[in-house]
């Protein structure tokens, strides 16, 4: 029954969900060992559960080029960012084992190509600049020269930072079919939710049949507001100002890139593989400091034509309470002038956070701003 409500779900991005999940082959001591990185390790995860379906292992140079250059894969089909491995050299065998951080091996590549890169033009071309002190681009230029690509074996998973919050593709999938949804939509976000964000979803939930709140916590910036608190944000916010019934909470494993608009679109393609029908889209989506035009992660979804990326991407404006209005409201939906908007600007929340103020409640929900109070506190 399940099977048949999942073929109501939107189709996974190339048609069918990955699996690169396998048992540990013989022979994996004997192996060449690649050490991969933080973010390098968030890719292997999400190749291993079909989250970068239709990839079934770190890009080749065919897809590589054709990722830079224009937006798709070798075969034509969308893709904004690549999903490669960084090695110093090329490794002696046809199979290397791949290892976390501790050298503990989690999969083999099946080594088909190792190619050179160019990483001034990885960069212009992904994160629209060169700039190091971009946090992307930083990355980037600290990797090794070469890539090797191939499919991957993950028999071993990442240990989930959040287990309760811990679901693939197919799990998710699975519990929307399980609740009768066709019509899903995603919401990314490294930020705790206050209720600007609170109001983008609901507003999108409005239209559809669930909502899966999909925080990003993979890797990101240090001055992000850590997952840990985050997640004990959303837990506080879901518990007293959404439907349980229409919402789902669950961890994207993703590390971030801030590569903007080109990750919007790439956000979106996971999303899905996760089964979502829509993706919520708002300002400067994937940003960081003034890299991007406040609409160019909305304005990219025009360079692919209607229904190619299949998922429907949900523009927003910024959202505020408006004392007038009496409501949230956004500069599309509210008339009236700034002075009668509740508006706090990231540096003053953070301040009145610090001194264990509140914001106002139009801001933000109490309870939300109690846990963010006592992460500053500690
Ligand atoms: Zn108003």
């Amino acid at each position: 029954m399940s099977a048949v409500a999942e073929k109501q779900l939107i189709q996974p991005h190339g048609g069918g969900l990955v699996d690169r999940t396998g048992e540990r082959p013989d022979g994996v001591d004997a192996l060449e060992t690649v050490r991969l990185t933080s973010r390098e390790l968030s890719d292997l995860d999400m190749l291993a559960s079909g989250a970068l379906s239709p990839l079934t292992g770190f890009m080749g140079s065919d897809d590589y080029e054709r990722v830079v250059e224009d937006m798709r894969l070798g075969s034509g089909l969308p893709w904004a960012l690549p999903v490669c491995l960084a090695v110093e050299s090329a490794p002696s065998g046809d199979r290397v084992a791949l290892a976390n951080e501790d050298g503990k091996a989690l999969a083999v590549l099946e080594v088909e190509e190792v190619f050179e890169y160019d990483k001034s033009r990885e960069a212009q071309q992904c994160f629209r600049t060169t700039d190091e002190a971009h946090p992307g681009v930083k990355r980037l230029y600290a990797q090794h020269d070469h890539y090797v690509a191939g499919p991957v074996t993950v028999f071993e998973r990442l240990e989930p930072a959040f287990p309760q919050l811990h679901r693939d593709p197919a799990d998710t999938r699975a519990l929307f079919a399980e609740r009768g949804w066709r019509r899903v939509v995603g919401f990314q976000t490294r930020n705790p939710i206050h209720r600007a964000h609170e109001y983008l979803t609901k507003c999108a939930l409005e239209t559809v049949d669930g909502l899966l709140i999909h925080p990003l916590v993979g890797e990101t910036k240090s001055d992000d507001v850590p997952a840990t608190t985050r997640v004990q944000a959303y837990d506080v916010l879901l518990e007293g100002y959404y439907p349980q019934e229409r919402v789902v909470v669950s961890a994207f494993p993703a590390a971030m890139r801030y590569a903007g608009p080109r990750e919007a679109i790439w956000h979106a393609i996971c999303r899905k593989n996760y089964g979502c029908s829509h993706f919520i889209v708002g300002r400067d989506h994937a940003g960081v400091g003034d890299y991007y035009g406040t609409y160019d992660a909305q304005l990219i979804f025009d360079e692919f034509e209607p229904h190619e990326l299949d998922i429907e991407p949900m523009f927003f404006e910024h959202a505020f309470f408006c004392r007038t209005c009496g409501q949230m409201a956004t500069a599309k939906t509210c008339p009236h002038p700034a002075d009668d908007h509740v508006f706090l600007s990231g540096t003053k929340v953070r301040e009145l956070l610090s001194e264990g103020k509140l914001p106002p409640a139009e801001f933000s929900r109490p309870e939300v701003a109690e846990i963010l109070i006592s992460a500053y506190r500690n």
